[in-house]
C-alpha cells in the first residue's frame, strides 16, 4: 500500500499533481487545505475559528490538522496520498507515530522544486480565478515566509530518512507527472 507526501511550496503544483497521482494509483487524496476551507465553507465552530489565520496566511495549530490526519489514516483502506501535511517537523514526527498505530509506513516524501519568482507568479496567476481569499500578494508573502521558515525543515526530516524525492517542478505538468512515477516505481523494484 502507498502512503505519499506530496510536498512544496504554496504554488509550486501539488494540487494539480496530486489529482495525477491519486488517479493513477487510487489513492485517497488528503489535503489539509481542502479540509480546513471546507470547515470555513460550512462556518463550523473550527471553521470560525481558524479563518482569520489562513487569511494570514498563517499555519493553523497542529492539533487541529493531526486530528484531521487521524481521522483520514483511520478510515482509509487504499492509501493516502498526503497534500500540505506534514508543514513543520513536529507534523512530520506525529505522522509516523500515526502511520505505524495503523500499521504502516511512509513509502517516500516527492517535493516538487519550484523557483520562488514562479511561485508567486502562478499564485498571483491563480488568485484571477481561485477565489481563496489566501491568494493576494500580501497573504502570499506570508505563506512563502511561514513555508521557509517551518516548512522547508520537513525535506531535511525526510531526507535524513532517506524518503525524499526530488523531482523538478518546472516545465510541462504530463513531463512532471511522468517523472514522479517513474520515481516512485523505482522505490517498488
Ligand atoms: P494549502 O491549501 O495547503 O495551501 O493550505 C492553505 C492554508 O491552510 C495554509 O496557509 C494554512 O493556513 C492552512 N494549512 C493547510 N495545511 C496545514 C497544515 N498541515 N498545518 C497547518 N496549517 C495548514
Amino acid at each position: 500500500m502507498l502512503n505519499i507526501v506530496l510536498f512544496g511550496a504554496p504554488g509550486a503544483g501539488k494540487g494539480t499533481q496530486s489529482d495525477l497521482l491519486v488517479a493513477k494509483y487510487h489513492l485517497n487524496h488528503i489535503s489539509t487545505g481542502d479540509l480546513l476551507r471546507k470547515e470555513i465553507a460550512e462556518q463550523t465552530e473550527l471553521g470560525k475559528r481558524i479563518k482569520s489565520i489562513m487569511d494570514a496566511g498563517e499555519l493553523v495549530s497542529d492539533d487541529i490538522v493531526v486530528e484531521m490526519i487521524d481521522k483520514a489514516i483511520e478510515a482509509d483502506t487504499q492509501g493516502i496520498l498526503f497534500d500540505g501535511f506534514p508543514r513543520n517537523v513536529a507534523q512530520a514526527e506525529t505522522l509516523d507515530t500515526l502511520l505505524s498505530k495503523h500499521g504502516r509506513k511512509l513509502t517516500c516524501m516527492v517535493s516538487l522544486d519550484v523557483p520562488r519568482e514562479e511561485l508567486i507568479r502562478r499564485m498571483l496567476e491563480r488568485a484571477k480565478v481561485s477565489g481563496r481569499s489566501d491568494d493576494n500578494e500580501e497573504t502570499i508573502k506570508n505563506r512563502l515566509k511561514e513555508y521557509e521558515a517551518k516548512t522547508l525543515p520537513v525535506a531535511a526530516y525526510y531526507e535524513a530518512k532517506g524518503l525524499h524525492i526530488k523531482v523538478n517542478g518546472m516545465g510541462d505538468i504530463q513531463t512532471i507527472s511522468q517523472d514522479i512515477i517513474s520515481r516512485i516505481e523505482a522505490l517498488q523494484q
